[in-house]
Parts: C-alpha cells; structure tokens; sequence
C-alpha cells in the first residue's frame, strides 16, 4: 500500500516498551527555545531508541524528540545518510562502467575481487 511519503513506517509496536508511556507527551515536544534536556533525559536509558529514531526519521517527523534527538539532529543524520547513498550510487555506477570498487584488492590470480577475500 502506498500512502503518500516514500518508506513509510507504520509499525508503532516498539512503543509498548518505551521509557516515555505515561510522561506528558509535552516533554517531547517543547517549545521552540525551550529545553530538551529532560525529554532526552527520559530518552538516554529507552531500549526502543533506535526504532523511535528509526520510525521519526522513516516517517519524516518534523516536530519534537524522538530517540533522543531533536528535529535538528535528525535533519543532520537524514543529510549525511543522502550523501552516505549519493556516494555509494556513483561509487556503484563507476563499477559498472568498468571501474573497481573503492577498497578492490588484487587477489592471488591477479583478478579483482570486491572484499579482497580470495
Ligand atoms: S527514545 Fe525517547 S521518545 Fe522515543 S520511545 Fe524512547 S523515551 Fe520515548
């Protein structure tokens, strides 16, 4: 099913183990100048931080803390994960024209290898 924005993430079950069930849902979501500290406080020690940060970042949330950072800090990370896959296609595509690989090492027999591993 497609509703609109790419990679949708709907799975909202990692919630149920969440350090921040029961705290004012304003915590999360201070106003603008205000202090995070607390919010990330209760974020530092949460088992499901990475799927919170997963499922912000997924879903593009623009507002409040989610996996203990705030919209700036995930604009950061979804910047460099651009980068980080605008770097792997052209690195891909230079392979396919008959490039190697960054990293390639030379086997034994003198062919190419990607991991180096022969
Ligand atoms: S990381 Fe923070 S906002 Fe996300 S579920 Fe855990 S406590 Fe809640």
């Amino acid at each position: 099913m497609r509703i609109g924005r790419k990679n949708l993430q709907l799975d909202t079950s990692w919630q149920e183990s969440s350090n921040c069930l029961g705290v004012d849902p304003d915590l999360f979501f201070p106003e603008r100048g205000a202090s995070t500290k607390e919010a990330k406080e209760v974020c530092r020690g949460c088992v499901v931080r990475n799927d919170c940060l997963e499922f912000a970042l997924a879903n593009g949330e623009k507002f409040g803390i989610w996996g203990g950072m705030s919209e700036r800090e995930r604009r950061r990370i979804r910047r460099q994960r651009a980068l980080d896959r605008q770097a792997e296609a052209e690195r891909l595509q230079v392979f396919a024209q008959g490039g190697t690989l960054a990293g390639d090492q030379v086997g034994a027999s003198g062919a190419k290898t990607a991991s180096g591993a022969r």
